[in-house]
């Protein structure tokens, strides 16, 4: 599996780079996981947006969806014969109807109880705990080998073993160590914790904050998750699991 970055903020666009998107690729599949705010044109960049093989969206809000609306209008415009599937969960059902464009897309909807498969990978998801329904992802390949995104999240235990021994994974981590108390998504020090107690092989931070240097939110995030090596999202990094 190649993933590479589209777009790493959380929340809103800035300085040229969009909210969260990631291109897949395995075994000649390309597929976007999240559609946020910019995605399609960083996306243009390596591939036509109507060769994509699928799109899976973690949850509704605007920083993961923004693009989905002009991604379909530009399969419309291709006319292509099959419509390009995109899957998301049906616990916002006016925002999951939106996903079907006649001519252009479907939706297909997922759920946390059994796994579907996309290509040859797995995908299996997890209700995480946010402000509206989200999933997060472990994603295999006939390799084994695993990718596990977080989505959007705030920490709860059951986090740990869906992510347990992943090659790579992928978190939500909007602010540093000192904000804490009630919040939707993780802290450096939560982010950090959870990959070494999940024991993965690398960490990757992201949906990361306009409002503070990606250094300190990496070295904050090493500082807890000690022997993990942890890389922090950045505009076009790609990462061969
Ligand atoms: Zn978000
Ligand atoms: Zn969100």
């Amino acid at each position: 599996m190649l993933v590479t970055v589209l777009g790493f903020y959380g929340g809103y666009p800035y300085d040229g780079i969009g909210t969260s998107g990631y291109l897949l690729q395995a075994d000649g599949k390309k597929m976007l996981i999240d559609c946020g705010s910019g995605v399609l044109n960083a996306l243009s960049n390596y591939m036509k947006p109507t060769d994509l093989d699928a799109v899976v969206l973690s949850h509704y809000h605007h920083d993961h969806t923004a693009d989905v609306g002009v991604l379909q209008y530009e399969w419309l415009a291709a006319k292509k014969e099959d419509p390009l599937p995109i899957y998301g969960h049906t616990q916002d059902f006016v925002n999951y109807s939106q996903l079907t464009v006649e001519n252009a897309t479907q939706g297909i909807a997922y759920n946390d109880y059994e796994p579907i498969e996309i290509g040859s990978l797995k995908f299996e998801f997890l209700r995480t705990v946010h402000p509206v329904p989200a999933y997060a992802m472990r994603i295999t390949d006939k390799d084994g080998k695993v990718l596990v995104y977080t989505a959007d999240t705030t920490y709860f235990d059951g986090l740990v073993d869906f992510a347990k021994g992943a090659d790579l994974l992928i978190a939500d981590t909007n602010f540093p160590e000192d904000v804490t108390g009630r919040k939707a998504h993780l802290n450096t020090k939560e982010a950090g914790t959870l990959a070494k107690e999940a024991n993965v092989k690398r960490l990757m931070i992201s949906h990361l904050p306009q409002t503070v240097d990606a250094e300190t939110m990496l070295k904050q995030s090493q500082k807890y998750a000690e022997e993990v090596p942890v890389v922090n999202a950045f505009q076009g990094l790609e990462i061969n699991i």
